[in-house]
């Protein structure tokens, strides 16, 4: 392979300057000084940060992203330092319609585990010994987690088989089946502690429950979100990684990953231009990076294994997100809406019932059943007032096909959406709502397609079933030799994970000693 590109050889290329590239790329500083060992980051957008982004309209602020939970550990390890807000009231409200009586619930989930604990103990007072042990269940079950390794070995295996039960128990197992496990009474019980697989992006009857009860106890640990806005996390990440010598390259697509003898080689890049690396390592979707950058006959020729479950492998929802920008009468902190997120929902199968119809290419909307997030970050860091509702599943194709066909029928369907959601907010939780409504901007799955690079919208890459999840996932270190793939699962904490990983599993154990997690 002949490279004719006029850059420098690379010892490392990441693909994609979203949290986990970044996270990979600093990792990686940690290995090497980067000044003297080329390390590139492409990305094909105009700036770095992916999903983590924060943009205006007129003079509003939106972010794409609401809610982390502590990830203080690891801002330190990446020698960053920032301003977070952290939720010491509520950290959300579950919001349960009862859509034949009109009437509304609200439950609040407090941004502490013990008071959280107490509530639904003296709400539910029947279960409240199940409660207790269901929240002692899954700290012990998050506890484990220190004890997984990226690639265990035998000796690895027989310690995580006696260290760590629960996970191993609950390893198949979706959060609705773990939850029935502590045969609650109360059937809201079912229902409250079913809003964390919301913040998991599925329902509870797919989600992987080790996925959500870790979830569930690290939020509740501590819920942030920075003072300034998301997109200070990848412009900090990005000018440290800057200073430490490394390179980004930005509005730059990687069109092919090249491989020979079944290694990576470098990149091509939609200009044309070869780029030659000793190690790549990919952020883009998964199915992009295997299916259109390297080629499935490429990976099969390496693992037929492999390749068959990059095949089947089950993508993440898409989502529509309605962004409103309020005058400065309305009082969102008024309406209890000064937390992380909040969901409105007619209950837990409805969540699943949108699951179901998703699968078959539907989206679900009916005034008499519906979930869905409802944000007002400007309640919790100030600024302009804002209100973000949040709708996830929702059908790429329909979308993605309009936008490129027809763009005016588009912008109508947008503005349809957005009222259908618009009218149930202001019927159950803010009153006049319309009468304050300054703008409206609406991002559907062609958005999060386009921007993101996901030939289906996926909004969190791989879906977090647990055939997808935990030891069931694909691994991060591929068939072909040197390409990686920072995949740990979604979310900005599991993202900075991922490049630990990536670092780690190149140096054999230097970052992390093989540990799955860096806590
Ligand atoms: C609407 C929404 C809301 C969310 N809310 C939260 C939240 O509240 N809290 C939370 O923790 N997480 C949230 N997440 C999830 C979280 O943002 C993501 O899991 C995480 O940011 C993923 O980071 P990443 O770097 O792995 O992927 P991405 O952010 O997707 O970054 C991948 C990057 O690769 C680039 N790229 C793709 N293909 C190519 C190519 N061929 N060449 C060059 N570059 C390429 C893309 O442009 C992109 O910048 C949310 C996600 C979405 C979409």
């Amino acid at each position: 392979m002949h490279f004719s590109s006029g850059m420098r050889d690379y010892k490392i290329i990441i693909i994609g300057g979203g949290i986990s590239g970044l996270s990979t790329g600093l990792a990686f500083s940690k290995l090497y000084n980067l000044k003297e060992t080329p390390a590139l980051i492409i990305e094909k957008q105009k700036t770095v940060g992916g999903c983590v982004t924060t943009f205006a309209r007129d003079s509003y602020r939106f972010d794409t992203v609401q809610i982390i939970p502590d990830v203080k550990n690891l801002l330190k390890f990446f020698d960053i330092s920032t301003d977070l807000v952290k939720f010491d009231h509520n950290y959300a409200n579950l919001y349960l319609v009862n859509s034949e009586t009109e009437s509304i619930e609200t439950i609040p989930i407090a941004a502490d585990e013990i008071n959280f604990q107490d509530f639904l103990c003296i709400r539910y007072p029947s279960d409240a010994k199940k409660i207790k042990r269901f929240f002692r269940y899954c700290n012990r079950m998050h506890s484990e987690l220190k004890f997984l390794k990226t690639e265990p070995k035998i000796l690895d295996i027989a310690k995580i088989l006696i260290k760590c039960p629960k996970i191993l128990y609950n390893s198949s197992t979706t959060y609705k089946a773990f939850l029935k496990k502590f045969k609650f009474k109360n059937s809201e019980v079912y229902e409250v502690l079913d809003v964390f697989s919301s913040f998991s992006g599925l329902s509870g009857n797919r989600c992987a429950a080790l996925l959500t009860a870790c979830a569930m106890v690290t939020t509740l640990k501590g819920s942030y979100r920075p003072k300034k806005g998301f997109i200070t996390f990848p412009h900090l990440f990005r000018n440290k990684f800057i200073d430490l010598g490394g390179e980004v390259l930005t509005n730059t697509e990687v069109k092919q990953i090249i491989t020979e003898n079944n290694t990576v080689k470098g990149v091509i890049l939609s200009d044309g231009r070869q780029i030659k690396s000793e190690i790549v390592v990919s952020t883009a979707d998964t199915r992009n990076t295997f299916v259109d950058m390297t080629g499935l006959d490429i990976l099969k020729s390496a693992n037929k294994k492999y390749a068959e479950k990059v095949k089947n492998v089950k993508m993440s929802p898409s989502a529509i997100a309605i962004h409103i920008g309020l005058d400065d009468i309305i009082d969102l902190k008024s309406f209890g809406l000064d937390t992380g997120y909040n969901v409105i929902t007619t209950g837990r199968a409805t969540h699943e019932k949108l699951f179901d119809e998703w699968e078959q290419g539907f989206h679900y909307k009916s005034e008499k059943e519906f979930h869905f997030g409802v944000i007002s970050p400007s309640a919790t860091i100030g600024g302009k007032q804002t209100l973000i509702l949040h709708v996830v599943p929702v059908p790429s194709e329909k979308w993605i096909k309009l936008k490129k066909q027809d763009h005016e029928k588009y912008l109508l369907e947008k503005n349809k959406i957005a009222d259908f959601y618009i009218d149930l907010t202001e019927k159950y939780l803010i009153p006049k709502l319309r009468n304050h409504i300054k703008i409206v901007d609406v991002s559907t799955p062609a958005t999060y397609s386009r921007y993101i690079g996901s030939p289906d919208g996926a909004n969190f890459d791989m879906m977090p079933v647990p055939e997808n999840f935990g030891k069931n996932r694909l691994k991060s270190r591929t068939p072909i030799n040197n390409l990686y793939i920072a995949k740990f699962s979604h979310g900005i904490w599991p993202s900075m994970q991922a490049g630990l990983q990536i670092a780690d599993m190149i140096s054999g154990g230097k970052i992390m000693k093989g540990n799955a997690s860096y806590l």
